[in-house]
């Protein structure tokens, strides 16, 4: 699954969310936050975000590992 890191709190600029061929990106409180059991791994909204805060799970920096767990957390919750 792909993972939105902490670029996206304070700016969501939600162009991801109009990428994703299976709407699993779903809009938290402080940034928008992707379902890895709905992911595909397509792909498709790692370029179009403006901050480069969406990765790879495994290419997560390591300093961003929490957000694996929050994406999973909050998105679960929506
Ligand atoms: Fe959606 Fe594809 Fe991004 Fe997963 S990798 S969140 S399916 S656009």
């Amino acid at each position: 699954a792909y993972v939105i890191c902490e670029p996206c709190i304070g700016v969501k600029d939600a162009a991801c969310v109009d990428v994703c061929p299976v709407d699993c990106i779903y809009e938290a409180e402080d940034q928008y936050v992707i379902h890895p059991d709905e992911c595909i791994d397509c792909g498709a909204c790692e370029p179009v975000c403006p901050v480069q805060a969406i990765f790879f799970k495994d290419d997560v920096p390591e300093e961003w590992h929490d957000f694996i767990e929050k994406n999973r957390r909050l998105a679960s919750e929506i």
